[in-house]
């Protein structure tokens, strides 16, 4: 985990959370200045949500703390990284993950315009519809997957909530269907998603089966109130995948 919080409670609660899951914390950096990153998040009955983000310490993310991680960017299996850092960070740990020869799956949220230099370092992109949207600037799915694909992604994995999931590279362009659970809160379905991608991936999974993986993950975090409280363990994923229905 590479990031920063601020010198107050979040940011030591934060931590020791990372700490209890046996999360190597040692370029989590505590930022004298800024307070911790908070979100607001307001869930509808539905279990949709709405969040509102003060970024604080993950603003302050800079280009020389991605280059302290040079001897960890050696021994990584994977890079996976969103947008809550400044742009010029992401663009630079992308480029330091292409030169050491590590994957890198960007989830583009928040939603925004990406610059090809980074698209076309980034081996896996799993935008949900919004954000496939507004970073295409087409609002017509198929022409805005289309539109990514052209400015470099080799994968593009859309997100769609209790619609599952549509995987695209050159090969394949396949829907899959979501787990059938009662959603109660989808906040984090889609970190729990990423995550869980992104370790399957590590692990050596093929694109299909490592988005089957995630997909395990996010239906489980919607079934649970909560960000972090909602992500599911790996026997909670490995256990719905042999038990659950899909759609
Ligand atoms: P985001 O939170 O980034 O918008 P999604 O809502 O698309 O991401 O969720 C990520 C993944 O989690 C989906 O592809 C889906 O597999 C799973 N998921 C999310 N919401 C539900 C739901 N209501 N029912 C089943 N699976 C869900």
């Amino acid at each position: 985990m590479v990031g920063r919080v601020g010198n107050d409670n979040f940011g030591d609660t934060l931590i020791q959370g990372l700490v209890d899951d046996n999360i190597k914390t040692t370029h989590v950096i505590k930022d004298m200045e800024a307070a911790t990153g908070i979100a607001m998040i307001a869930v509808a009955a539905d279990g949709e949500n709405l969040i509102v983000v003060a970024s604080g310490a993950n603003y302050q993310v800079n280009t020389e703390d991605v280059n302290n991680t040079r001897p960890l960017m050696r021994e990584m299996d994977l890079l996976l990284m969103q947008l809550e850092c400044p742009m010029e960070v992401v663009i630079a740990a992308a480029n330091l993950a292409k030169a050491y020869d590590v994957p890198v799956v960007l989830n583009p949220a928040p939603a925004q315009p990406l610059p090809k230099a980074l698209l076309e370092n980034v081996d896996v992109l799993t935008p949900n519809e919004n954000e496939l949207a507004l970073l295409a600037d087409e609002e017509d799915i198929e022409k805005a997957i289309r539109k990514v694909l052209d400015m470099g992604v080799k994968n593009l994995v859309v997100t769609l909530g209790a619609n599952g999931a549509r995987v695209i590279t050159e090969e394949i362009d396949q829907h899959l269907p979501a787990h059938e659970i009662t959603a109660v809160d989808t906040t984090a379905a889609g970190d729990a998603f990423n995550g869980a991608l992104s370790v399957a991936l590590a692990e050596g999974k093929p694109l299909i089966e490592a988005v089957r993986y995630g997909m395990a993950a996010g239906a489980l975090a919607a079934t649970k109130r909560g960000a972090q409280p909602s992500l599911p363990t790996r026997e909670a994923v490995e256990s719905l995948m042999t038990t659950s229905s899909t759609k």
